[in-house]
């Protein structure tokens, strides 16, 4: 049985008050599961303060991205070594939002997925496609597509630990969610990719969640769904009482 995980991108929402005080509320009534990892993913700035804050809890502390090295004269960005030097344990790579607006590739990607397993770093790699390429029936072959390119070079017992997020863009921040079914199936044809790429032990290890417009009333059908493992959550993550209802259905048999 996979352990599910939840996990929050709280992109750049909140002001430091607001993140600790959310952290302080949520962090002791996060279940300590076999079922279900929870995850909030603040921005860069708050990580060290809220890695400190969430030490011996449930809830995992993740980035929301990261450069591919360790050091380097590259204003303005943070690299994996300084992310594991703050206990941070996972990393979001590859969100469609730093695809569209900061030229993140497929090649990046994949650079950075190396980097995260150098660094001991869980990464949640996402993948999905635009309105556009659902439309014209492009989507799977799209999202196979950007998950070979993203594993390229990883082994099989990295990619055991890697956390694939299938997010449609169509779907983020737009309150239209995939159908559970059609979720399932993209998620169910990552799991096809991933067992063509390596075996069909890494693709049943591997844990796919499903991203755009999760909400407390909605999750509990997606996580029904034999592929989906979870969810990565904007909007709904941003508030204690949805992000714990999202957790709590992730603890569920
Ligand atoms: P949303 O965002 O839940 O607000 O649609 C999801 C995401 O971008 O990860």
């Amino acid at each position: 049985m996979r352990k599910r995980i939840i996990a929050g991108n709280w992109k750049m929402y909140k002001t430091v008050e607001e993140a600790k005080s959310f952290v302080e509320e949520v962090k002791g009534l996060v279940p300590v599961s076999d079922n279900v990892e929870a995850v909030i993913c603040p921005p860069a700035l708050y990580l060290s303060e809220l890695a400190q804050l969430t030490k011996g809890s449930a809830l995992g502390i993740g980035a929301q991205t990261m450069h591919d090295v360790k050091e380097g004269a590259f204003t303005g960005e943070v690299s994996p070594a300084m992310l594991v030097g703050i206990d941070v344990g996972y990393v979001i790579l590859g969100h469609s939002e730093r695809r569209q607006y900061f030229n993140e590739t497929d090649e990046t990607v994949n650079s950075k997925v190396h980097a995260a397993f150098e660094y001991n770093l869980t990464p949640l790699v996402c993948v999905g496609e635009t309105l556009e390429e659902r439309e014209a029936g492009q989507t799977v072959e799209l999202v196979a597509a950007q998950v070979t390119k993203a594993f390229a070079g990883i082994s099989a017992a990295q990619a055991e630990q890697a956390v694939i997020a299938y997010e449609p863009i169509w779907a983020i921040g737009t309150g239209k969610t995939a159908t559970a079914q059609d979720a399932n199936e993209v998620c169910g044809a990552i799991r096809a990719t991933v067992s063509e790429l390596y075996s069909e032990t890494v693709a049943e290890a591997i844990r796919i969640q499903y991203g755009g417009s999760v909400k407390p009333d909605n999750i509990e059908e997606l996580l029904s769904m034999e592929h989906i493992d979870g969810a990565l959550v904007g909007g709904a993550s941003l508030e204690p009482a949805s992000f714990l209802k999202l957790v709590e259905a992730g603890a569920h048999e």
